[in-house]
């Protein structure tokens, strides 16, 4: 079995993930440790120096569990590995250069992708997933048998320099499709947003797992060759041995062909930042508009709107 768990972003609902008497299974981060949501400092007290010490906590569960546990990179990630032209959101700038030398000091215990096979299909784990186009760009020589490792390599070659952040990786790294404010069709493998990714081709036989895009609910979505698993509120998955999704509960999750972008999705009851509710009526009967960066909010009582 393998746990799977998106991103971190500071908080420790991976400690309750990690089972300690499943020692044979497999545990792969998803990436995104660092850079706190702001809406985490105020619901859970969320700070810059807990966010760096649960880092600090998840290198030793690495460095406990080498050949257990998976430590992906995301642009979160690439920012401190790399520099601040990869990603420059929510960054710590206070504490940059301690993580800076975390990420670079412990750059052997990350990767940029893994995969496994089950029951003949593989599985193909990365933080924002592999588009056939990025690809075609930026990694020489790569076909549909070799990809993760030809990524893997182009990182450690990238990482074996004396100036990493200046090599042709880390700029290949920071493309930003249009989804994501760039100017292009292209979404590095740390960068590409889900409706980038769910319009590009489908590598056949292979199933993506990937975080970066947050679901907007609690529920992951399984779409297009990917699945989508950064749901709020700290949700975690496993991979079971016969090839299923379950979520944290146990439960399997479905296919779900729901477009990203509904033209109102309800939601009556969310665990998310905690509970939305209207201002104006206090109704919880509450849609969300799912938005790049802003979501809209519309109670279905009252019809206030409230942008989040
Ligand atoms: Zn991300």
């Amino acid at each position: 079995m393998i746990t799977i768990i998106p991103d971190i972003h500071g908080r420790v609902f991976w400690k309750k993930a990690v089972d300690p008497a499943s020692k044979d299974d497999t545990i792969v981060f998803l990436g995104d440790y660092l850079d706190m949501y702001w809406v985490d400092s105020i619901v859970h007290d969320i700070t810059n120096e807990s966010t760096l010490e649960n880092f600090r906590e998840i290198l030793e569960f690495k460095k406990s569990n080498p050949e257990r546990v998976v430590l992906l990179l995301g642009n979160h990630d690439c920012e401190y590995m790399y520099s601040r032209n990869v990603c420059d959101c929510r960054c710590d700038r206070k504490n940059y250069d301690i993580i800076q030398s975390l990420f670079r000091d412990n750059w052997k215990l990350f990767r940029m992708a893994w995969e496994t096979t089950i029951r003949g299909r593989r599985y193909v784990f990365s933080h924002a997933g592999l588009s056939i186009e990025w690809m075609n760009e930026h990694v020489e020589g790569w076909d549909e048998n070799n990809l993760v490792e030809r990524l893997n390599a182009l990182y450690e070659e990238s990482m074996s320099l004396s100036n990493p952040e200046s090599s042709s990786f880390a700029e290949a790294l920071s493309e930003m499709d249009t989804y994501r404010c760039g100017e292009g069709t292209l979404g590095s493998p740390i960068w590409q947003d889900a409706e980038n990714a769910a319009r590009g081709d489908k590598m056949s036989g292979i199933t993506q797992v990937v975080g970066h895009t947050k679901c907007k609910d609690r529920y992951p979505i399984r779409k297009a060759g990917y699945w989508f698993l950064d749901c709020d509120g700290g949700q975690w998955f496993t991979l079971t041995d016969h090839g299923g999704l379950r979520d944290k509960d146990g439960l399997v999750v479905r296919k779900n062909e729901n477009p990203f972008n509904p033209p109102g999705k309800e939601i009556i009851d969310t665990n998310c930042f905690g509970h939305y509710f209207c201002r104006n009526c206090g109704s919880e009967r509450i849609y969300i508009r799912a938005g790049m960066y802003v979501d809209t909010y519309v109670c279905l009582d009252c019809g206030t709107k409230i942008h989040a």
